[in-house]
């Protein structure tokens, strides 16, 4: 009877809730964009770590050891996907992590260029909206006593999200349709342009990490002239002499920085991924509006 009892103890806290109510779920966020996501839906009862930070290009991020160690007491690991963090299988491989890959654009139909995915999804707030809900499920399955907080928080920004999207639509329709087309570093916008109607052209690739050959360049300034393009940007995360140039040998504008692919710190002008896109169109409208 004693033994039976035993098995019914150990029956029920099976059955009960992994986490206990004190304790915050451990969730390692790849890069900055879906750390805020994170950080939106799991509030106070995430314990959030960030491995690229604040500025940093993710396609080209070198892991530092104690990377691994934050990997390796994590519950969730939530990454991007679509080919962004390369050097992430191999981190979670020597942390000996088993903690659950969470896959923040599963669903998301990828635009792609050639055989390669444009991992840049987020830079749609339709998409964005895709990111929280994954997000939030994986939370909620994570830690089910937190589940219906966890719900409810996706649901408020889900809305804050839906009247930055208004926002978005109503500035790009002051733009004089001709106007839409800019130039910026590397091909961080393809999902914003097919979202919202501007062109954007690049002399990198979707990756940062190979180098524009000189005929890229002169190809870009040809289509500069030719196409009047009103304004070039530069990136938070990238070197800006190559922007530089290309404006310097066509004449046009710099029209500011556009946020790609991290959010800046708090003293900058996008902490959160709201805030990116509210600087991002604001820079894009200033720049080409008249
Ligand atoms: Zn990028």
């Amino acid at each position: 009877m004693r033994r039976l009892l035993l098995l019914q103890l150990l029956a029920s806290l099976f059955t009960a809730s992994p986490i206990m109510a004190a304790e915050r779920l451990n969730v390692v966020a790849s890069f900055s964009i879906p750390a805020d996501f994170v950080r939106n839906v799991g509030g106070d009862r995430v314990n959030l770590t960030t491995l690229v930070g604040a500025n940093s290009d993710v396609h080209v991020y070198t892991p530092a050891p104690s990377d691994a160690k934050r990997i390796a007491d994590a519950k969730l690991v939530v990454v991007n996907g679509l080919g962004l963090e390369g050097w992430l299988p191999r981190l979670v491989q020597s942390s000996g992590s088993k903690a659950q890959i969470v896959t923040a654009s599963a669903g998301i139909g990828p635009i792609k260029l050639g055989s390669e995915a444009d991992p840049h999804a987020w830079q749609s707030i339709f998409n964005a909206k895709i990111y929280v809900t994954n997000i939030s499920n994986a939370l909620a399955a994570a830690d089910p006593v937190d589940a219906d907080l966890f719900r409810a928080q996706a649901k408020a920004y889900l809305e804050k999200l839906e009247t930055l999207d208004r926002e978005v639509r109503d500035a790009i329709a002051k733009i004089p349709p001709d106007r839409r087309k800019v130039i910026s570093t590397h091909d961080a916008f393809g999902y914003f342009a097919a979202e919202y109607g501007i062109q954007f052209i690049a002399p990198l690739g979707v990756s940062t990490e190979t180098e524009p050959s000189a005929r890229d360049i002169a190809g870009i300034i040809s289509q500069i002239k030719a196409q009047k393009i009103p304004a070039v940007f530069l990136e938070n995360i990238s070197d800006d002499r190559l922007i530089r140039r290309i404006a310097a040998e066509t004449g046009s504008k710099v029209g500011g920085t556009l946020i790609s692919d991290g959010l800046t710190d708090e003293k900058g002008p996008a902490p959160t991924y709201i805030d990116m896109v509210r600087h991002n169109i604001k820079a894009l409208t200033s720049a080409l509006d008249h």
